[in-house]
């Protein structure tokens, strides 16, 4: 799916989500969740607030980006994580960059996309259940971490060695 049709599709998605439950359709929140889904990967408030500064898209305040992240999440259309005591939010719907190779270390997080795992979720029986979207997280060092540890460790055998 390219991105003008992902666009078109969210922005159904969110006008009959805020028609469905009584609340304002507001050119704001269709701005911010454009914005959500111009970016790629994990963003936060902070870094949403900048991006649309810089595309100098429509102004919102900081108080309209954290109410609409929550009601968005509601809506099924980002998701809140959190990743090394940090939180932080991606974009649900039909998430393209489901796979993520998660640090526990330095925290740093790279994104890969094995097609293999991502047809067999997509082809996953779900019983009762429209999935809009999934995110896998994969836990452990990077290199540059799993070095330095082996480092550390052969630092200490040294040690004990003398
Ligand atoms: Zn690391």
């Amino acid at each position: 799916m390219d991105r003008a049709e992902e666009l078109r599709q969210v922005r159904q998605a969110l006008s009959d989500y805020l028609h469905i439950h009584g609340y304002r359709s507001t050119p704001e929140r269709f701005a911010l969740l454009e914005a959500i889904y111009m970016t790629d990967g994990i963003f936060n408030p902070e870094k949403l607030l900048a991006d649309m500064e810089a595309r100098k898209t429509l102004r919102v305040c900081r108080a309209t980006v954290y109410n609409n992240l929550g009601l968005f999440e509601d809506a099924g259309l980002v998701r809140k994580l959190m990743l090394n005591g940090e939180s932080g939010y991606e974009k649900l719907w039909h998430n393209q960059f489901g796979i993520r190779l998660v640090c526990t270390s330095c925290g740093k997080v790279t994104e890969c996309g094995d097609e293999k795992v991502r047809h067999q979720i997509e082809d996953m029986k779900k019983k009762r259940f429209t999935m809009t979207g999934w995110s896998l997280n994969l836990y452990g060092l990077c290199s540059k971490c799993q070095a330095a540890f082996k480092r550390k460790q052969k630092k200490l055998l040294d040690k004990t060695q003398k």
